[in-house]
């Protein structure tokens, strides 16, 4: 599921430009025009982050962003603040209403993704999609594509997303729990018995390539990529 980030911005053009860099990227863009239809998007579902321009027509960017810190369901979610204005002091207004981070207009929408990225890290790292890489290996979420020394490996969905998560740990030791935990999510009732079947799967997906020894088990532990 790519990370919901809602973007909060008068000027359409902006609005836009934001929108399809954060696709491109690999996010899920949701549009409001103003804080009071963002309030609104906010009420249905909690985006994983809120990009969320200064100065808007009615309720502006600082009294939504002090209205979202107030309310426990919302004040979690990671705010990037844009403004026109550079002065110091607004800087630290947007900060001391628990703004993440903050741009200045003009930007580049490169280094706005980039900075979402950098949030997101820190605040919600398994949102943050980027292509891996592990000497031989190379896999790309977004694309849903796998490498080995360039040869592309055909896998399923589930040992997909095992592999991402072991690329992305390297050398971490994870027990079948930890593993069912953060691979098919908490309200899997599925037993620790599939881990071994789909560790399995990977492996054979692996084989041809020689990657396979890379899943090692770690006896009366777990499984745990080796980086070596
Ligand atoms: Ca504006």
């Amino acid at each position: 599921m790519p990370a919901n980030i809602l973007i909060v911005e008068d000027e359409e053009s902006i609005l836009e430009l934001i929108a399809i860099n954060l696709k491109q990227s690999g996010f899920n863009p949701m549009r409001a025009i103003n804080a009071e239809f963002a309030e609104k998007i906010v009420g249905e579902a909690i985006p994983d982050l809120i990009v969320l321009d200064w100065m808007l027509p009615g309720m502006d960017g600082i009294e939504f962003a002090k209205r979202l810190k107030m309310n426990s369901s919302t004040k979690k979610i990671p705010i990037i603040m844009l403004t026109a204005k550079s002065e110091e002091d607004n800087k630290l207004q947007g900060l001391n209403v628990g703004a993440d981070d903050y741009m200045t207009k003009p930007f580049s929408p490169k280094e706005l993704i980039a900075r979402i990225k950098a949030v997101l890290r820190r605040k919600a790292p398994e949102q943050v999609k980027e292509p891996i890489m592990h000497k031989n290996l190379f896999l790309d979420p977004n694309k849903l594509i796998l490498k080995s020394h360039e040869k592309k490996i055909n896998i399923g969905p589930t040992e997909f997303k095992l592999l991402y998560f072991f690329m992305r740990n390297p050398d971490i030791i994870f027990s079948r729990n930890q593993i069912l935990d953060k691979v098919w999510g908490n309200q899997s009732v599925i037993d620790d018995r599939t881990v071994d079947v789909h560790i399995k799967r990977l492996r054979d997906c692996l084989k041809n390539s020689g990657d396979d020894q890379k899943i090692q088990t770690v006896r009366g532990l777990g499984y745990r990529f080796n980086e070596d």
